[in-house]
């Protein structure tokens, strides 16, 4: 049976939504401000809304996917009492204050309101390696359920609309430390003469090997106990931090990103905890280093 449903914004990762939903053979119905960028959805098949209201009336299922929470409030400020009765799919990354305003907006327009966190790049969508988180309506998940599928795995975290989005943000901030990591370990090598791609097999299988340590650190965080059977002590390690930062300095490269984690080393220093491992930094983070 065919599924109607509209996707509002196409965007990179809308026109990816949009074309992952036209394979798996829904009726969709396509709007973007910018109408051309629809062209080659309607060639393939999508059908082309002319205004947002007609992009809401088509379906009972709408999918937001914009920039962000301004361009949610801008595109829906005339049409949201149209969304009564409808399930609406919002994808785009936003604040949790964003989401609770919209939520409860539409809410209050009778809307069925999901909040979604898009973990993938465009041409990941419709793999099984994407994957999306959603929270909000437990009814709008079960309605949209099949059809979300063909974006690619859907984790559904609970009611509170909230929650995909933090969990988003989270995600994203272990991405950008990594990114950020690794941008300032090539350029800190580059100021000895590697090139990015020769300095590449040395970090590449350094943060694979890395990432191992992750599972002990979530028993660590979740119990509290950041002193049993420690292998690499934070006082060790602080000093490592330490002489990153100061030969970032010496070799001429900003030491900006490698900073937030010297001043929180030196805290929880301060605090006692140098025979510790670095993962009780967490308390720091979470002004909670006085609490061992
Ligand atoms: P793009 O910059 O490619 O597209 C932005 C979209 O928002 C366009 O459709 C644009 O319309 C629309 N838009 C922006 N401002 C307004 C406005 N005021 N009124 C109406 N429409 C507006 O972004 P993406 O498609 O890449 O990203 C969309 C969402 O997906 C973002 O929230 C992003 O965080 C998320 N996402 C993106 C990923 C990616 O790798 N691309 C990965 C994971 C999530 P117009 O064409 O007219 O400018």
């Amino acid at each position: 049976m065919l599924k109607t449903i509209s996707i509002i914004g196409l965007g990179a990762m809308g026109t990816a939504l949009a074309n992952a939903l036209i394979d798996a053979g829904n009726r969709t119905t396509v709007w973007n401000r910018t109408a051309a960028r629809a062209d080659a959805l309607v060639a393939r098949g999508a059908h082309r809304a002319e205004t947002v209201g007609e992009a809401i009336a088509a379906s009972d299922l709408i999918v937001l996917c914009l920039t962000d929470y301004v361009a949610v409030e801008a595109t829906l400020a005339e049409v949201a009492p149209m969304l009564a009765g409808k399930t609406v799919i919002n994808l785009t990354n936003g604040r949790p204050d964003e989401v609770r305003a919209v939520a409860t907006r539409l809410g209050g327009h009778g809307a069925r309101y999901l909040d979604g966190g898009i973990m993938a790049t465009p041409p990941m969508i419709g793999t099984p390696d994407a994957f999306i988180l959603y929270s909000g309506s437990s009814d709008a998940f079960e309605t949209a359920q099949e059809q979300l599928a063909a974006f690619g795995q859907s984790h559904y975290l609970g009611e509170d609309p909230i929650l995909a989005a933090v969990s988003d943000l989270a995600l994203l901030s272990a991405m950008y430390g990594l990114f950020g990591g690794y941008l300032h370990a090539t350029a800190l090598a580059g100021s000895v003469g590697f090139t990015a791609r020769q300095f590449l097999p040395l970090v590449e299988p350094w943060l694979a090997a890395m990432m191992t340590a992750l599972p002990d650190y979530a028993e660590r965080i979740d119990s509290g106990d950041h002193a049993r059977d420690v292998m690499s002590n934070l006082a060790m390690q602080s000093a490592a931090i330490s002489n990153i930062v100061a030969t970032s300095r010496s070799q001429g490269i900003d030491p900006a990103f490698m900073e937030p984690i010297e001043r929180l080393a030196q805290k929880r220093l301060a605090g006692g905890f140098g025979s510790d491992e670095i993962s009780g930094i967490i308390k720091a983070m979470r002004g909670k280093e006085d609490a061992g």
